[in-house]
């Protein structure tokens, strides 16, 4: 039997893709050190993931633009100076993230930071870590903006 507009209609794939979700959502992790346990790499992928997803100057560009108000892609282009497809790709990785929402206004989608006083409260301790380290990560050979990992 087909599925109409690809709802799953298998009770049995309907609970598996539950769990799956259950997992993917409500895996918890903590960053900070409780003193209980150590955290094992597995657990802390999440935390990672989200670095890798602020791993960008172009991502990061969109996101502190984002601070000012929504925006459609047209207007982030012109107001970043990127190439669309380049704003595009950024903000699908984003959404996907969950960092950023969007939403339809005619034939326009119209973007906004999805958590804006969390992102801030991370860029805002970003900037403390590179003035507490006096901006080492920069010189990285591996990290900084002369490396060859960008
Ligand atoms: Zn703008």
């Amino acid at each position: 039997m087909p599925w109409p507009g690809g709802v799953v209609e298998d009770p049995v794939l309907g609970a598996l893709a539950c769990a799956f979700a259950n997992l993917r959502y409500h895996r918890r992790m903590t960053i900070l050190n409780d003193g209980e346990r150590a955290t094992s790499e597995v657990e802390l992928g999440a935390a990672a993931s989200l670095f890798r997803s602020l791993a960008d100057p172009g991502r990061l560009v969109i996101l502190q633009h984002l601070q000012q108000g929504e925006h459609r892609v047209r207007e982030l282009t012109e107001h970043l100076g990127l190439a669309q497809s380049t704003v595009s790709a950024h903000l699908a990785c984003l959404k996907g993230c969950g960092l950023v929402t969007s939403r339809a206004e005619g034939r326009a989608s119209v973007f906004s930071l999805s958590v804006p006083a969390e992102l801030v409260g991370v860029f805002q301790a970003a900037e403390r870590l590179l003035e507490a380290t006096g901006y080492a990560v920069d010189l990285c050979p591996v990290y900084g903006s002369t490396g060859t990992r960008k």
